[in-house]
């Protein structure tokens, strides 16, 4: 069977790391907002190429913090593209403020940046974009529109760990960003992980205290906080993967560039990369009419796959009110897209045996 992700195997590379780090916090006593923490923000502000970085409990969260800590709320609206995962729109509406959906691009599936500004009202206070699948979005249209009418631009870089666009890294594209670390992403930890990175050291102080009770000492509160951390264990096992990650997103774009150059089947549409560097694919979606017969025979032929994802965010239950709304570009991913293995780990054999199965449909 060639697993969809081998999240054992990828860890297992640092098991002598982590089992050393791993005793060091339970024979220190000290779990949460420790030197590991410290470290780890330092590292991946620097990795980033930002000032500041807070860890926070998971991806979800850091985006919503982001949104609390700007001040936006009810009446304020913000754009966010329709194809995505559905935490980038929760976000949003968490916060009280209104989601305005805009639909991909068809070539790159992120946001279509021509799209956005017919979307612009007055009451619009950011853009927040997704590099979705692992490909930095493309935000030479989108930096000139948040200066034109005075918005934030809030990445949401949780699939996107190391892409760089124009010689920045994803989270260093706008004016704050949340990553998530959550074990499937291209970094992950060993539970639930996430983490802001920003150059605005006014937001960065207010997230930090707003991660702990809105608290920056002890037992005295100056904002209405949440329980967000970074716990020490998993901060560890960041610090210690994130040396890999460069080599890890490289062996990625290695398997990504064979199976671009070599599955040859009229049914398949595959999505190319813009630029190398800006695509760390964390995952490689195809699109295919016959999507689910596909995956089916995929299965058949021991080959895992995973569909990001079934139901756009404006046809689930929990935004019944947008129901009825039309997004066909959106519609049209969601029900022809499918991803196929990816990861560090895969070894060559498996890498040609999926362009072989494939090729064979
Ligand atoms: C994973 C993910 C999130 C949420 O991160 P969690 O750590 O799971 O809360 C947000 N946005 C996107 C695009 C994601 O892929």
């Amino acid at each position: 069977m060639i697993k969809f992700l081998d999240l054992e195997k990828i860890n297992n590379r640092f098991r002598k790391e982590f089992d050393e780090k791993i005793k060091n916090i339970l024979d220190s006593g000290w779990y949460l907002l420790g030197k590991n923490d410290e470290e780890f923000e330092q590292h991946f502000a620097q990795y980033c190429g930002t000032k500041y970085c807070i860890g926070v409990g998971n991806g979800l969260d850091a985006l919503t913090l982001i949104i609390n800590a700007y001040g936006f709320g009810k009446g304020d609206e913000i754009i966010v593209p329709a194809n995505t995962y559905i935490a980038s729109i929760l976000s949003i509406s968490y916060n009280g403020c209104t989601p305005v959906l805009v639909e991909p691009d068809i070539n790159t599936y992120n946001i279509n940046p021509d799209l956005i500004e017919e979307k612009i009202t007055d009451k619009t206070k950011a853009i927040l974009l997704v590099h979705l699948y692992g490909q930095a979005v493309q935000m030479d249209k989108i930096w000139a529109l948040a200066k034109k009418y005075n918005l934030k631009v809030i990445e949401d870089s949780a699939q996107a760990h190391g892409a760089i666009y124009q010689g920045k890294r994803a989270g260093n594209l706008g004016d704050a960003s949340g990553f998530s670390f959550y074990p499937g992403k291209n970094l992950g930890c060993i539970g639930d992980g996430g983490c802001v990175t920003t150059n605005d050291k006014e937001l960065a102080d207010k997230i930090r205290a707003l991660r702990n009770y809105g608290s920056n000492i002890k037992y005295h509160n100056i904002y209405q906080g949440v329980n967000s951390r970074l716990d020490e264990i998993h901060a560890a096992i960041l610090d210690v993967k994130l040396p890999y990650l460069d080599s890890d997103n490289q062996r990625r774009r290695d398997i990504a560039n064979y199976y671009l150059n070599n599955i040859k089947n009229d049914k398949i549409i595959m999505r190319k990369s813009y630029d190398e560097n800006a695509n760390v694919w964390h995952v490689f979606p195809i699109r295919t009419k016959n999507r689910d017969k596909f995956q089916e025979y995929l299965k058949q032929n021991d080959i895992q796959t995973l569909i990001h994802y079934p139901i756009p965010p404006h046809k689930q239950e929990a935004y019944k009110e947008w129901n009825n709304l039309s997004f066909p570009i959106t519609e049209e991913i969601h029900e022809t897209i499918l991803s196929l293995p990816i990861s560090p780990v895969m070894t060559d054999e498996e890498v040609k045996k999926v362009v072989e199965i494939t090729n064979a449909w």
